[in-house]
């Protein structure tokens, strides 16, 4: 079977082509700058192979119907392309970012569920349209296949109560929905599945840590496989530090900023997601600069690595103490999987509550999973690549043999 992935933003959409036989990846894409005056799509077809192939076009791209063509153009090329017709297509997996509290799981898209995820918008306003869009394109063009909805949110839908409410009215909770629901669901629960299967145990049996580091940051807290907290919030912008979005601050600040710096409320929200984080603290919201410009004496720079790394090391304590045993913490993402500075810096002086780093492993680089932590390190520490294309390639596979 054959699997298309999309994951559609509001002028973007990332795609990726598996055969699900081998989990193998026949293409991987991106439509850029949709609506502007000069789009661009780039397609590496058989990506890592010999036969392998990037074609890239400019184009004005008017909509997302149209850069989904193009790209089903690069894919059935009888020359060069990797499928001989779109029919070969047999389910397409959509990355939806808020399932708010109705979808748990995976979920075959119907009109129902279309209206559910409307009815989302509301908590992203910014996500949930773009996914759409790429929902109904992908049902215009791959009739014939069966769509699926995978949610950002779904992973952490087992969340208690006692750690999903925020203390405000209770009010706020029953009308608008108002709660933590989580974000990069996908993500940590793949890292959880493939830390299950390295260690050859039960993911059921298992108590993770699953800090994923990239331009956005979360931690989960995984109770016997399941997701028991998590550090983003009632949207993604609460908990660690991140790229560009500040975390957590003192709820107050809001009101401050509005009173005394003459900004609106729009203002506010744009400060905490965009010009805060990495970048509010040093001018920069990429770790590889960061770290060049740590040698280059920047102060500020250096700085921004201590606030972030000091804030993980407050979460994984924080969710030891919710977990009581826990059996590996896993770093992932772009931070999390290539930066030894990052990860170390996170669990310094955590020997007393039972995690010894190894310096040598966990200076290596590692495309594989990877444990980094001392044999006699009672939790382990592992480094473990996310995958979330085929993570939602799998979820669409297992929805369909449900
Ligand atoms: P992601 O959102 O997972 O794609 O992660 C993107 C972020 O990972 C970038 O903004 C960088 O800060 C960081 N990153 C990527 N590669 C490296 C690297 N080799 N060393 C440190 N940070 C990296």
């Amino acid at each position: 079977m054959k699997i298309l992935v999309i994951n559609s933003g509001s002028s973007s959409i990332k795609f990726q082509l598996l055969d699900m036989a081998h989990e193998s990846v026949l293409a991987s894409g991106l439509v850029e700058r949709i609506g502007e005056s000069q789009g661009l799509i780039k397609c590496t077809l058989r990506p890592g192979t010999d036969k392998a192939l990037v074609v890239e076009k400019m184009d004005y791209i008017a909509d997302h119907t149209s850069g989904m063509r193009l790209a089903v153009e690069i894919l059935t090329d009888k020359d060069q392309g990797v499928i001989a017709d779109k029919s070969d297509v047999g389910a397409v997996g959509h990355r939806v970012v808020h399932g708010g509290e109705d979808f748990h799981q995976p979920t075959v898209i119907t009109s129902e569920v279309l209206a559910a995820i409307e009815k989302n918008i509301p908590l992203a306003p910014l996500h949930n349209p773009a996914n759409m869009d790429g929902i109904r394109v992908a049902q215009e063009l791959f009739g014939g296949a069966i769509q699926v909805a995978v949610f950002d949110t779904a992973f952490h839908q087992t969340i208690p109560p006692h750690a999903y409410h925020y203390a405000l009215p209770y009010e706020l909770y029953e009308k608008e929905r108002v709660r933590r629901y989580g974000f990069h669901g996908t993500s940590h629960k793949f890292v959880a599945g493939e830390c299950a299967k390295v260690k050859g145990r039960p993911l059921e049996e298992l108590n993770l840590i699953t800090i994923h580091l990239g331009n956005g940051c979360s931690m989960t807290a995984v109770e016997n496989g399941r997701s028991v907290d998590t550090s983003l919030g009632f949207t993604p912008l609460e908990g660690l530090v991140m790229g560009t979005r500040s975390g957590d601050v003192d709820p107050a600040i809001h009101a401050f900023l509005a009173r005394n710096c003459n900004m609106d409320i729009e203002a506010i929200d744009a400060l905490l997601n965009k010009d805060s984080g990495l970048k509010g603290l040093c001018g920069m919201n990429d770790m590889r600069d960061i770290h060049a410009a740590i040698t280059a004496g920047n102060e500020r720079a250096k700085l921004a690595l201590a606030v972030q790394t000091y804030r993980n090391k407050k979460y994984i304590g924080a969710f030891m103490a919710v977990l009581g045993r826990v059996d590996a913490i896993i770093f992932t993402a772009g931070i999390g999987e290539n930066d030894e500075v990052v990860r170390a810096m996170s669990l310094q002086g955590l020997e007393p509550f039972g995690i010894s780093l190894d310096r040598e492993a966990n200076s290596r680089r590692m495309k594989n999973p990877t444990l980094i932590s001392k044999k006699k390190s009672r939790v382990q520490v592992w480094v473990i690549p996310t995958n979330e294309e085929l993570a939602i390639a799998r979820e669409t596979r297992t929805v369909l043999s449900r």
